[in-house]
């Protein structure tokens, strides 16, 4: 086995601020077609919405470009969860500047969370911006580029109570015929002190199930052996006709006995295809239901995985951040899920320097974490969000050295506990979905266990979208190495 393939493989969900570019390879240098080339960046939901992006402009004779020098309209879809990412986008916007100086055509627009943060802020501070488009407004995309063309620059950040998309099918963007995302929700009600999304989002409210269950049918008809179910909480998922969940309670008593919950979706989605693995996105620990962990437990094909943020093991912290559970809480949570389902993989999201975060208090979240032994997750130094509570009535009073410190010491247990958890797969066989070729060799294949741990093994007769069984002889703490044995009966 070559050492190269011990490195880690990237896992698809993580939160980074890199960019991925989404399109086809044709492209010509004829400036008068339209030819879109889109960027996101951030979380799953922002590559998601570049596919809704991708459909609303397919309506209007948009064809999607890999090639950055064919395109008619860039379009960056934007995240503002921290400072850096808003820093990653406006060096993107200098190098997209220069190519504007040489294509008189071009037009360029923001969309997403920074969109809607900045709003006309953004046209003012980056003069290349023709265009600015937050979150709820893609459906009004194509008269804000015929504003563009007459010379004008258009912006849109209405956010709104009811826009979900649902009467919108994606253009998938980027795919492998494999695996998609399908939002379920919108927006977040949660008002974690630290956090800028309920401001760049909005409220929350959820998707009309059908519309979910025609795109998941419509998925499966395509081949599509994998779903993750998106929203910034999917666990708190409410349809009741439509609406905003913080409207639940004034609805009619029959629109409330006949809502249907998480829980009841989920079971949906897993008894509508049973051949597509079903995964989901994210879950907050103070909504998250024991019947979910049951309706996970009761269909072999909703993984078992749970990402879980806990952002803090302090219970003073967790207070200051407004997140609606105590630390003894969560780990109930925890001990509910391993009861139902015992080898339920758990992940989390950490965020160190929290203002007030003591040494004491960082040592708690240290300890949290050797309590659950999480298989992997995502850490963060604090960023203060302009607007959020934290940036109004608290001081970002953690030093940069001590917030790196703290991280670098978060970062380095949770790749010990990683460690200990790929090798309890060790000798052991898994089902895996084949995803790709391995970054690190032709020779392989790589995909994911139900655990949501990446898998390597040699490629054999296998095919991209096979269930292979693959018994695991080796691992590193993000990856595991084995052979395939044989098909799973998935197939
Ligand atoms: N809705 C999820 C939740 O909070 O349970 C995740 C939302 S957010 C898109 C993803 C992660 O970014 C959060 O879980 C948090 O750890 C991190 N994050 C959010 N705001 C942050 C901030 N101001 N500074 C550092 N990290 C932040």
């Amino acid at each position: 086995m070559s050492n190269d393939l011990k490195k880690l493989e990237r896992n698809p969900y993580q939160y980074n601020g890199e960019f991925t570019l989404f399109g086809n390879k044709q492209g010509s240098n004829n400036s008068l077609e339209k030819k879109l080339y889109i960027e996101s960046y951030g979380c799953a939901m922002n590559f998601s919405d570049s596919e809704i992006v991708a459909a609303v402009l397919s309506k209007n004779g948009y064809t999607t470009t890999e090639k950055l020098e064919d395109a008619s309209l860039i379009l960056l879809n934007t995240c503002s969860i921290r400072e850096k990412a808003e820093q990653t986008i406006r060096k993107r916007l200098e190098k997209f500047n220069k190519i504007k100086r040489t294509n008189k055509f071009l037009k360029v627009g923001i969309l997403g969370c920074m969109a809607e943060r900045l709003k006309s802020k953004l046209i003012e501070e980056e003069k290349i911006v023709d265009l600015v488009v937050g979150p709820d407004a893609y459906k009004d995309l194509p008269n804000l580029i015929n504003e563009v063309e007459k010379g004008q620059r258009a912006i849109n950040v209405l956010l709104s109570k009811d826009e979900t998309y649902s009467d919108i099918t994606p253009h998938r963007l980027n795919t492998n015929g494999i695996n998609a995302f399908i939002s379920i929700t919108r927006g977040c009600d949660n008002m974690c002190t630290f956090c800028v999304v309920p401001f760049t989002r909005g409220r929350e409210r959820s998707r009309d199930p059908q519309s979910i269950i025609e795109e998941l049918n419509d998925l499966g008809e395509k081949g599509y052996k994998e779903v993750t179910l998106l929203g910034q909480n999917v666990d708190s998922y409410l349809w009741y006709g439509g609406g905003l969940k913080k409207d639940f309670n004034k609805t009619s008593e029959i629109k409330k006995s006949t809502a249907i919950n998480f829980s009841k979706l989920l079971e949906l989605c897993a008894t509508n295809q049973p051949k597509i693995r079903i995964r989901f996105s994210t879950s907050n620990p103070q909504d998250m239901s024991l019947n979910v962990i049951r309706v996970m437990n009761k269909y072999e094909n909703i993984c078992n995985h749970i990402h879980l943020p806990v952002q803090s093991g302090s219970n003073k912290i967790l207070k200051a951040m407004n997140r609606q559970h105590s630390r003894e809480e969560y780990v109930e949570l925890i001990n509910k899920i391993k009861d139902v389902i015992p080898n339920c993989s758990i992940s989390q999201d950490i965020i160190v320097g929290f203002p007030g975060e003591s040494e004491e208090d960082h040592k708690e979240t240290l300890d949290l974490m050797e309590t659950v032994k999480y298989s992997f997750g995502y850490m963060f130094k604090y960023s203060e969000r302009p607007g959020t509570v934290a940036q109004r009535k608290l001081m970002d009073d953690v030093d940069e050295p001590t917030k790196k410190r703290r991280l670098q010491e978060i970062v380095e247990l949770q790749q010990k506990h990683s460690l200990t958890r790929t090798k309890e797969f060790l000798n052991k066989e898994v089902e895996v979905l084949i995803e790709k070729t391995s970054k690190k060799s032709k020779l392989y294949w790589s995909g994911r266990n139900k655990e949501n741990t990446v898998v390597v093994f040699p490629k054999e007769n296998y095919n991209v979208g096979d269930f292979v069984n693959v018994k695991i002889t080796d691992c590193t703490s993000a990856t595991l190495l084995g052979s395939a044995i044989e098909y799973s009966k998935n197939n």
